[in-house]
């Protein structure tokens, strides 16, 4: 059986558990774990004993060649005839991505609803079996962060006082690819100073200048698959209290590393960063969660954050990433991307930790 269909048959098997006998597969990345179809124009009609893909003619060569399911080529719109299919099966309880769907979309379903079918909100069934990778995607997701590494070591060869956070930001957009990703995983942050204590910071026009921190959060997207990983620079030799906060977030990095494993619950993780920067008195600066799951996308389930209790399970890959930010100062944040072992965890992330001083 090829891994296509033996996602399907674990699929099928959570079908029959919440008593539906159809889902309609709207999400791009749920479409493409379950088809291989990588089209942005798709929906997937999946029963326990069929899976049809429903594409506009632009995809229909791309389509047969990508995907194993049945392609169905429509003129206009997907659902009418996704649901004509479907009323030619008799589906009746008909499960469908609540969460991923627009108001517009959602109406287009609804007009199309034949009399005895309902339409049931099934969203996060496909995202929680996405969040246990099988053995191939676990060496893709090993690739994407391999490809990462490397387009940080060669992007800092080029580092220098004076460049713009944009040319760095483009210096590591451009090793990557080279290195063989598509494109980045998400827009690559370059945070000099003190906008590195915006978490988010997008890269601009500043030029890196002597005795900043510097914050680079830089991932792959290969295959499809993510990378993710932050790491801190500093141009000059670093105050004490740099170094301080520098050796808080470590500690809590490495905290909650050793919090991983198997049973242990997402929102444990986090507490585990949290209560080292608390002993900092640093965890009003930690302003988000301790990490998140990644794979196709780059944020999945499950988040490790204060309400997720998740247990965590072997398979699994996500990031481990607390942060202090000080305004007006700056902000060190530490990521490295983790996979959930059946005895604890191996970090993928090859990259040292040290703070690296320019
Ligand atoms: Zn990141
Ligand atoms: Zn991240």
């Amino acid at each position: 059986m090829s891994e296509l269909e033996t996602r399907r048959g674990h699929l099928a098997s959570q079908l029959r558990d919440r008593k539906l006998e159809a889902l309609i597969v709207s999400s791009p990345p749920n479409i493409r774990y379950l088809s291989g179809f990588t089209g942005s124009n798709g929906v997937l009609l999946l029963s326990a004993d069929r899976a049809v893909l429903f594409t506009d003619p632009r995809y229909q060569i791309q389509a047969a060649q990508e995907t194993d399911c049945n392609v169905r080529v429509a003129k206009g719109p997907l659902f009418p005839a996704l649901m004509n299919t479907a009323r030619r099966h008799h589906f009746c309880r008909i499960g469908f991505e609540h969460t991923r769907l627009t108001c517009d979309a959602f109406e287009l379903l609804r007009e199309n609803l034949y009399l005895g079918a309902s339409l049931e909100p099934a969203s996060g069934l496909v995202e929680n079996q996405r969040s246990v990778k099988s053995a191939a995607e676990i060496s893709l997701i090993r690739r994407s962060v391999l490809t990462n590494s490397e387009a940080f070591q060669r992007a800092l060869r080029k580092l220098r006082p004076g460049m713009r956070e944009s040319d760095l930001a483009a210096e590591l957009d451009y090793q990557m690819r080279l290195l063989g990703a598509e494109k980045p995983a998400f827009e690559t942050v370059v945070a000099s100073g003190p906008r590195s204590a915006w978490p988010h910071a997008r890269p601009t026009a500043s030029t890196l200048a002597r005795n900043q921190l510097l914050l680079i959060d830089v991932g792959a997207s290969q295959d499809g698959y993510a990378s993710d990983m932050t790491r801190m620079a500093f141009l000059g030799r670093p105050a004490q209290k740099v170094r301080h906060l520098y050796q808080a977030v470590l500690e809590a990095q490495l905290a909650a590393i050793s919090a991983v494993r198997p049973g242990a619950r997402a929102e444990s993780v986090d507490r585990a960063a949290r209560r080292v920067l608390r002993a900092c008195k640093l965890d009003q600066a930690f302003v988000h969660s301790t990490g998140h799951g990644l794979g196709l996308e780059i944020h999945e389930p499950p988040r490790l954050g204060r309400r997720d209790k998740t247990p965590l399970a072997a398979g699994m890959v996500i990031t481990i990433e607390p942060g202090a930010y000080l305004e007006g100062f700056g902000g060190v944040r530490i990521e490295d991307t983790v996979l959930v072992t059946s005895t604890g965890c191996e970090v993928l992330t090859p990259t040292s930790k040290e703070l690296l001083v320019l």
